[in-house]
């Protein structure tokens, strides 16, 4: 039996289960909790059974806060409305709704509440054809991994007590991921957990299971039955994640790496190069910036995860390959291009360290990358290559660029130079161009004006 270990030393005892003579265990208290408690009482008071399922008690017995607390419970789905002001319809045809259900503190959580159920037959490895209502039993057996299988009882007599009908509470303290039942028929049934296995025992640093790591790498290939949407979700948890290294370790040993990213293992076969750079690049994240005038990054960005990871296929036409394998947003997408575009250019990485200029003035090539919105993170993509700490400086030295100095202004614009008598062109943008250059690089606003001045006259010159 486990008893979650004393909420304080949580952190330091994160992965160690301790063995106690109860099974009872004590939440970490939050607003959260007080919320999820009240809607199982609420339940309980109408007369169903209602429980806390899946990751929140893993997490509480690891003695880690839960982000969020799910219930199961006997009511069907119409008599969840029913008892509830406020539900939001998810997935009332597998069970599934959400209670907005207010804190003490006036905010309103929103807590899913799933029916018990037993799954149908898969026929398509992704979702079972039907489902039907079941007891508490029937629904732990449905989910994939033992340690997810765990009810516990949050309220009444037996508050804190665990129910584990599928051995998750020795495999916890054992440290072993284990899929629920027989390891190929579940994988089979949904080829997606097939990705959550390494993600869970990278997260919670798990030994996969015999019987169920041989029944990932025979499936591995019906990972291409998973809609990319579903394998974007769980890899970007996994590389996201502190223990990215380790989960990149779990997706080879596994033969998952094979199905999802041939390109990058072609290149670097055990993914050796790419895990070193995300280290490194976690390390300088966590290096603390003084006297920041830009916002800096505090979190690996799945953009900057994804930049680090294909940094091996800078000069292959397959980067762009390797990004088409996300299913990213607009905005990921363009800035993973931006980051990879940004580090091939990085200004620095060519020139000799002595002659780099650490201070500004830069020459206005330097000044122009350096002020570009993801230049951070391109730095630290750069600082995160094999010698790449030569340029660990750079980060400070643009936190302490003021924006004025990498915007100057430049005390004229397009009318200005229309008073001077010139007719608009494009001479224009090339000769404004050339004034901030001279400004980024040092120069006076006359020595500005003279540069725009010779461009414009250039340009009359030749016309
Ligand atoms: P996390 O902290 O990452 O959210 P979690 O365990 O809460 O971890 P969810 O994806 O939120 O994971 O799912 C909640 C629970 O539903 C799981 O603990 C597991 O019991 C069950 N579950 C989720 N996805 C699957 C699946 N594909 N197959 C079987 N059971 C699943
Ligand atoms: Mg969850």
């Amino acid at each position: 039996m486990i008893g979650a270990p004393a909420v304080a030393a949580a952190r330091l005892t994160v992965y160690s289960v301790a063995v106690t003579a109860t099974t009872r265990i004590d939440l970490p208290t939050s607003a959260a909790l007080g919320a999820a408690v009240a809607v199982v009482t609420c339940l309980r008071n109408h007369g169903f059974s209602a429980y806390f399922v899946g990751g929140c008690v893993r997490d509480a017995l690891l003695g880690l806060t839960p982000k969020d607390y799910d219930i199961a419970t006997s009511a069907r789905p119409r008599q969840v409305c029913a008892v509830f002001a406020d539900v939001v319809q998810v997935g009332i045809s597998f069970g599934v709704v959400r209670v907005r259900q207010p804190c003490d503190s006036g905010e309103v959580v929103e807590i899913e509440v799933a029916t018990f159920r037993a799954d149908g037959r898969y026929s398509d490895g992704r979702r079972p054809d039907s489902v039907r209502f079941a007891d508490a039993q029937q629904d732990v057996l449905r989910r994939d991994f033992t340690i997810n299988g765990l009810l516990l009882d949050p309220c009444g007599p037996a508050k804190g007590e665990i129910h584990d009908w599928v051995g998750g509470l020795a495999d916890l303290r054992d440290r072993q991921l284990r899929a629920i039942g027989d390891p190929l028929k579940r994988f089979g049934e949904d080829a997606l957990r097939l990705l959550r296995a390494p993600r869970f025992a990278a997260r919670f640093g798990l030994q996969v299971h015999a019987d169920t790591a041989a029944a990932i790498r025979r499936l591995a290939p019906t990972l291409a039955q998973v809609s990319v949407e579903r394998i974007t979700a769980e890899l970007t948890a996994m590389v996201i994640a502190p223990t990215a290294p380790a989960a990149l370790d779990l997706l080879v040993d596994l033969n998952l790496c094979t199905q999802l990213w041939p390109q990058l293992l072609a290149a670097d076969p055990h993914l050796t190069a790419a895990k070193l750079r995300l280290v490194r690049a976690r390390t300088e994240l966590e290096r603390p910036i003084a006297r920041n005038h830009w916002p800096v990054s505090t979190a690996l960005t799945l953009p900057l995860v994804l930049a680090l990871l294909a940094d091996d296929l800078r000069n292959w036409p397959d980067s762009a390959e390797f990004t088409r394998s996300w299913r990213l947003s607009r905005q990921d997408l363009a800035a993973v291009r931006q980051l990879i575009a940004l580090v091939a250019t990085c200004p620095l990485e060519p020139t000799p360290l002595e002659r780099a200029p650490l201070l500004p003035p830069w020459p206005a090539p330097v000044a122009r990358w350096l002020r570009q919105p993801l230049a951070d993170a391109a730095l630290i993509a750069v600082i995160s290559r094999p010698g790449g700490h030569r340029w660990l400086q750079w980060r400070q030295a643009r936190a302490d660029w003021p924006h004025e100095n990498a915007f100057p202004d430049l005390g004229f614009d397009g009318l200005t130079v229309q008073r001077w008598g010139y007719a608009p062109g494009p001479a224009f943008a090339r000769a404004l161009r050339a004034a901030e250059d001279v400004r980024l690089s040092g120069g006076s606003g006359e020595q500005a004006e003279a540069a725009a001045r010779s461009v414009l006259q250039a340009a009359a010159r030749a016309s």
